[in-house]
């Protein structure tokens, strides 16, 4: 799980993203596969925990690419009005590698 680079604490993937609702555009570039990790890696996130300030080149990337096939497969996921992320990311996360997980045991 993505973690801050700096103090250790367990960041979830909701603020991350609702950090990044001031980037202009948005809307449009959380279509874009391409666009939206290049904006990941770029975007420089503040940890709510130690208020220390990093890259998101530091996020695990594998994860990135599942919060965008989330945010496209659930619309209204993101509240733009009121720039509140309305997914439970991480929750998400947790259980789409749990089922990995199960998929992996079941076919062994
Ligand atoms: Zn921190």
């Amino acid at each position: 799980m993505a973690k801050c680079p700096i103090c250790g604490s367990p960041l979830k993937w909701e603020e991350l993203i609702e950090e990044m609702l001031i980037i202009e555009n948005f809307e449009e570039i959380v279509k874009d596969r391409e666009r939206f990790l290049a904006q990941v890696e770029e975007f420089v996130f503040k940890c709510p925990v130690c208020g220390e300030e990093f890259y998101g080149k530091t996020l695990p990337r594998r994860e990135a690419e599942k919060v965008f096939e989330l945010l496209n497969d659930f619309k209204g996921g993101i509240d733009w009005e009121n720039k509140r992320v309305k997914l439970k990311l991480n929750d998400l996360l947790a259980l789409e590698t749990m089922l990995e997980e199960w998929d992996r045991r079941v076919k062994r």
